[in-house]
């Protein structure tokens, strides 16, 4: 029989590697509360509807890259291919606004995009984003950033660059629209077919094309900058300012488009610069979308977003590794055979109490010889190995092999909690 493997593009993350997940996860967390934000889980499969209208059908993640299936009662789902669509649904749905005025949710997990596989690239991939509801001005903009590069700061990542760009509300980004449609139909023999075919449909996006066959068509293609209105103008002049005044370094790239339909006004993208991540080097990623509420919501609601997500796998990549400090051990070591379940349900007894205490604690269960358990203790790195055997039961002490200092002391079972207490304050 052939041996199960996981399905292409989606992969396990084996116990040597989850503690620099986790330890990611806890951080952005922790950084993101330090904002004012707080965690929200939503499912990892909406109904399909939801991101149609949400990302936009035009986009190659509504047309392509999205798991859709129907459930039993014939219903179109989809797993999630992004974080923001489900948590605009979950605020409206828990009416979040009307608990407060402004709503910062912070938000983990995985999400799932039919892309083709390659490194850094994934079907099941994990994002961290971050999203403020009900707050138009560009200040939002800028903290959400600030948020952004405090945390990537935080994972001890230097090399990268902030890219920011604005495209402007409606009115702004109908007229560059046609700016574009204009400029790119002179030239439209020239295109890929991919972006001839953009052209009738969503113009922006032959900007994101790395084609090099668009290349040239691009070095002259009007920017959006020069279409801005006036407010559009002055709140990006705004968000710059703020980034200014928190020292924030940034680069201007009015190429910038994202792929994305929610997106108003500001966007942007933080790209890794180290060289580590190859080809797909973008770290995150987000913007405003002052639209999407009304999308989802109806006519009535409007609520200004702005928000972001950086994709976890990748930060890994690029995140320096260390080792992580060795916690401090203890091996429980039974000296029994199979015929002496006393000492063993001693063994068990005290493994239990030490855990309590908050150790970390090793027991072998299996009746294997003290050798092999002594070896395994060793291997472990466990810093103090207890021995309960039959005359240690009867005596009511345990035998404590400090492994550091290659000493063996009797210490009475009442006390071993403590004794280890005070070893351990000595690794320190
Ligand atoms: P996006 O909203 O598509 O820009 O995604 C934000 C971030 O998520 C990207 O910058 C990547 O870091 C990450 N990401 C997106 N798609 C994938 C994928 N298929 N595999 C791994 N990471 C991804």
């Amino acid at each position: 029989m052939a041996l199960l493997q996981a399905v292409t593009g989606m992969n396990d993350v084996l116990p040597a590697e989850a503690g620099r997940w986790r330890s990611l996860e806890a951080r952005f967390f922790e950084t993101a509360a330090r904002y004012g934000f707080r965690e929200v889980r939503t499912p990892l499969c909406e109904y399909t509807e939801l991101f149609s209208r949400g990302v936009g059908e035009g986009t190659d993640i509504v047309e392509k890259e999205m798991y859709v299936f129907d459930d039993r009662g014939g219903r179109a789902l989809a797993l999630r291919p992004e974080g923001t669509a489900s948590a605009v649904r979950c605020a409206l749905e828990h009416a979040a606004l009307e608990r407060e005025p402004v709503v910062r949710w912070a938000y983990a997990g995985a999400m799932f995009r039919a892309e083709k596989p390659a490194r850094g690239r994934f079907r099941q991939f994990h994002q961290v984003g971050a999203e403020v509801y009900g707050d138009a001005s560009p200040a939002a903009d800028a903290e959400v950033l600030d948020l952004l590069v405090a945390f990537l700061r935080s994972l001890g990542l230097g090399a990268f660059e902030l890219r920011v760009n604005s495209l402007g509300q409606r009115g702004s980004r109908q007229r560059y629209r046609d700016a574009l449609v204009a400029h790119f139909s002179a030239v439209a023999q020239e295109l890929s077919p991919e972006s001839r075919e953009r052209l009738g449909r969503n113009p922006l996006r032959i900007l994101d094309s790395k084609d090099p066959r668009d290349q040239t068509p691009k070095l002259t293609a009007p920017s959006v900058l020069d279409h801005l209105d006036d407010e559009d103008r002055a709140h990006f002049a705004r968000v710059r300012a703020y980034l200014d005044a928190l020292g924030t370094p940034y680069r201007v790239d009015p190429t910038l488009v994202r792929g994305l339909d929610y997106y108003t006004r500001t966007v942007f993208e933080v790209v890794d610069t180290s060289g580590s991540l190859g080809a797909q080097d973008a770290l995150g990623g987000g913007g405003r979308y002052d639209n999407l509420f009304t999308e989802l919501g109806g006519d009535g609601v409007s609520v200004p977003a702005v928000g972001f997500a950086l994709g976890v796998e990748r930060l890994l990549l690029a995140q320096p590794v260390k080792d992580p400090p060795a916690p401090f051990r203890v091996a429980v070591v039974a000296a029994a055979r199979e015929t002496d379940q006393a000492v063993l349900a001693s063994a068990l007894s005290l493994a239990r109490e030490l855990r309590e205490a908050g150790l970390e604690t090793h027991l072998d269960t299996r009746f294997v010889s003290m050798k092999s358990q002594l070896r395994r203790a060793d291997d472990l790195g466990a810093r103090a190995v207890l021995i309960v055997g039959r005359s240690e039961l009867e005596a009511g002490t345990v035998a404590v092999k400090d492994m550091a200092a290659h000493a063996q002391t009797v210490v009475p079972r009442g006390a071993v909690a403590a004794h280890l207490r005070a070893l351990s304050g000595s690794q320190e």
